[in-house]
């Protein structure tokens, strides 16, 4: 049974109000990450390192067995109504056991719960065979996956096991849908608008393909547990030369939601068919995320993240489940995530086994007055305890 001492209680608290304290939209993660490896040097990792894209790994271990790492990212998505707001967002103010902030929930809390949690265990001098690794990601909010994909294939960490300490009301989340974004560029044929005739509107164009789309969403494939996929035009934009001329473009954006089964290629056929049967002069192709990380790597990547989901026999999944039993005395549910993570790259593009299990609730992530209560951070800090003593220490 793993708790964590009085003192790593509020040391564990007091670090989770730094990180947020500290702000780190996307791409800004510098004086975050800087904090985290503080952090996980002074709890005892003998090895903190900075990667080329900005992510922040930690490894402890004798390196001969398998390596788990814990994830945890370090962005968050900005405060859009700090008005609304019943406490301050960059506060980090605790009420009543419960912590309030942006990243409170999504993820700083749990990010200060991993920590912690990995400090008992290297405290109670427990034998890793392999490797525990941390990674503190950057831009897992614009870009779930794609600094862990640097990690694995150009830093050369290579887990066994990935565990995602993501919200999930300490049940165990097994799976997500995915997701990708797609973008249709319409042409027409410019004329004078007194003469819509001469000319080929480039909107009434997009308004067929559209309503295609809207047809297609009842007919995509259907998981017994990741459920169907979906489909939603999410944004439009045309151009014309000025009000009193037919437009010659139009383009739309699609925000796909990808469920078992469903492919970058098979989601890019539905939306080709619709224009072949329209007859339009009209193109679809996947948008791409380009940024450049605060180290000043440089960010490319298209905005396609499959759907992935744990048999429930695996040994992994039965790790999770046993950690949870053992510190809280209750079965954990087998959930899957509304919300995209990086486990779309760990198991849906490297097949690497993931699982997810973190404090507080889903619904808080990007909320007005987002909070998380200490209790659970403390209880999640436990559980990570007992997986890695569990899969590493035995
Ligand atoms: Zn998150």
């Amino acid at each position: 049974m793993w708790r964590l001492t009085s003192t790593d209680r509020e040391a564990l608290t007091a670090f989770a109000q730094r990180l947020i304290r500290t702000p780190s939209p996307s791409t800004q993660e510098k004086a975050v990450a800087e904090l985290v490896a503080a952090e996980l040097r002074k709890i005892g990792f003998p090895e903190v390192w900075v990667d080329r894209i900005g992510n922040v790994v930690a490894r402890a271990g004798d390196g001969n067995g398998p390596s788990l790492l814990f994830n945890a990212h370090m962005d968050t998505v900005e405060v859009n109504e700090p008005g609304a707001w019943t406490h301050a967002p960059l506060g980090g103010e605790v009420e009543n056991g419960i912590l309030y902030g942006r990243g409170a929930v999504d993820m700083k809390g749990p990010l200060a719960a991993m920590v912690y949690g990995l400090k008992m265990v290297l405290d109670a001098g427990v034998p890793l065979h392999g490797n525990l690794y941390v990674a503190a990601v950057v831009q897992e909010e614009p870009c779930e996956g794609y600094a862990m994909r640097v990690l694995v294939e150009e830093e050369g960490v290579v887990p066994d096991m990935v565990v995602l300490c993501e919200p999930s009301n300490l049940q165990l989340a097994v799976g997500q849908r995915g997701r990708m974004e797609m973008r249709v560029t319409v042409r027409g044929v410019a004329a004078h608008s007194s003469m819509p005739e001469q000319g080929e509107n480039a909107i009434y164009r997009a308004a067929r393909i559209i309503f295609g789309v809207e047809l297609l969403s009842s007919q995509l494939a259907v998981d017994s547990i990741l459920g169907q996929g979906s489909v939603a035009v999410t944004h439009i934009e045309s151009s014309a030369s000025s009000r009193n001329a037919i437009p010659d473009r139009c383009v739309f954006y699609i925000d796909r939601r990808l469920t078992l089964g469903e492919t970058e290629a098979r989601a890019l056929a539905e939306i080709q068919a619709i224009i072949t049967r329209e007859q339009a002069r009209a193109s679809v192709e996947v948008t791409e995320y380009q940024a450049t990380s605060y180290t000043g790597y440089p960010c490319r990547a298209k905005a396609y993240f499959p759907a992935w989901l744990m048999p429930e026999d695996h040994p992994l999944v039965r790790a999770g489940t046993r950690a949870v039993e053992k510190t809280l005395d209750y079965r954990p549910r087998l959930i899957r995530w509304l919300f995209s993570t990086d486990g779309a790259y760990t198991m849906g593009v490297a097949g690497i086994p993931t699982i997810g299990i973190g404090p507080g609730e889903v619904t808080q992530a990007h909320a007005v007055d987002e909070h998380v209560r200490l209790e659970d951070l403390y209880h999640a800090a436990s559980i990570y305890a007992a997986l890695a003593a569990d899969l590493l220490g035995g």
